[in-house]
């Protein structure tokens, strides 16, 4: 594999060639939401220009397109996760639409008054809220794996959490927040010791760490394409075959039956039994396109250089007098979370934008994380494949003169 060429990365978003406030954009804000590279928005305008009809593959020339189109796309991210089988692979709007499948249709079905559901304390709301819901209407509990002061899971702990009432664990494979990445393969292991069944919020790290779903051993991954270079509402969950019986369907209507009575119905296998109504297929379409483009990068080279950013990243930041860093694991994506005493994080990130520097400033989604770290809101810096040393400079120029404006 070659090192990554960031300049001819640049070329390929058309997005980064503005400018904003009159300074060139530096796009900081990946965490929440990534920029798109010319192939996809090619892919997507490809398909209605060209392709596009509903996907009823027998109807007509345009139809078996788009139903082509549609079922590759889902070939592409079976590839990508390294599922087994593309009937693993149930398109959804996005990694919270995923989530609530999972927790209204098999949390739903199976939790049992008493019984536990286990979280670490780094999750994103989409990871709380939804468990949380079922947990009132099913009786059971939501127990959460402490961190430590760094932001790291406290392995210990976690294992005396488990036990016989343990019947699903949700984790983060990369929190949004601090940026810890969580040791998701051994944690999947330890949980299947006490039969659970394993949930993993893979929105922050597919785009940046190399997963497959059959070596970690989860029986539930999920993941939004807008974080991966890919279009907004669309995602996937994949959802082990061997539990496609005992997870009911979710939404009724066409598409996931096999047969309707106004006595009866029954449904069709996975993934159709999941994807009631008609789908987003342009932006399936578009998501494929996404993981072709990181494929062609190659995550290897993308993990590599984003390393490279986030050490550089962190050796800055640190320099800078008084700033404090929220995070600082071991093994991180590129999230750079910090606070700077006596500047609210919201006129922080005001003064960044000035500069033409995107970051998020507030709470991210993810209140617990930020509160055992002992902040309500923090500034969150956050890398790509596109960022520069030269952008973190400016950043990190620009902190600096923040810092100096009277309070
Ligand atoms: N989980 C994590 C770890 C996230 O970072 C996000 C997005 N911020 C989500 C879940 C929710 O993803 P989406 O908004 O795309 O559904």
């Amino acid at each position: 594999s070659r090192p990554m060429d960031v300049n001819a990365v640049r070329g390929d978003f058309p997005i980064l060639r503005q400018r904003v406030h009159g300074k060139p954009l530096a796009w900081l804000d990946n965490a929440a939401t990534t920029q798109k590279p010319q192939s996809v928005i090619d892919a997507i305008s490809h398909f209605y220009e060209n392709d596009n009809s509903n996907i009823h593959r027998a109807a007509h020339t345009l139809a078996a397109r788009a139903t082509d189109a549609y079922e590759s796309a889902r070939q592409k991210v079976q590839a990508f996760i390294g599922a087994s089988s593309v009937k693993e692979i149930v398109f959804v709007r996005g990694t919270t639409e995923g989530i609530n499948l999972i927790a209204k249709t098999y949390g739903a079905k199976f939790l049992q008054p008493g019984d536990e559901i286990v979280l670490s304390n780094l999750e994103h709301h989409a990871n709380i809220v939804p468990w949380q819901m079922v947990a009132k209407e099913k009786g059971a509990h939501i127990r959460v794996i402490p961190v430590n002061d760094r932001g790291e899971i406290m392995m210990e702990e976690y294992q005396k959490i488990l036990g016989p009432r343990t019947k699903i664990v949700g984790l983060t494979q990369a929190s949004n927040s601090l940026g810890t990445i969580l040791p998701v393969h051994e944690m999947t292991q330890i949980a299947k010791r006490y039969g659970a069944r394993v949930l993993i919020d893979g929105a922050q790290s597919v785009a940046h760490i190399p997963v497959n779903v059959q070596e970690l051993g989860a029986d539930f991954f999920v993941f939004s394409g807008h974080k991966i270079f890919g279009p907004t509402g669309i995602g996937a969950v994949y959802i082990k075959e061997e539990l496609h019986d005992f997870v009911p369907p979710w939404q009724g209507g066409g598409n996931m039956i096999r047969n309707v009575t106004f006595e009866e119905t029954s449904y069709s296998e996975a993934p159709a039994k999941f994807e009631a109504g008609t789908p987003n297929i342009a932006d399936a379409v578009g998501l494929g396109a996404a993981l072709d483009y990181v494929n062609r990068l190659g995550l290897p080279n993308i993990a590599a250089y984003e390393h490279h950013l986030l050490e550089y990243g962190t050796e800055q930041l640190l320099r800078i007098n008084g700033l404090r860093l929220i995070g600082t694991a071991r093994e991180k994506v590129g999230v750079l979370s910090f606070v700077l005493p006596s500047k609210r994080t919201e006129e922080i990130g005001r003064h960044l934008d000035q500069e033409g520097i995107a970051v998020r400033s507030g709470h991210h989604c993810s209140q617990p994380s930020l509160r055992r770290m002992g902040v309500e809101t923090t500034v969150r810096p956050s890398l790509s494949i596109y960022n520069t040393c030269s952008e973190i400079d400016r950043l990190a120029d620009a902190i600096r003169r923040i810092q100096r404006l009277p309070s």
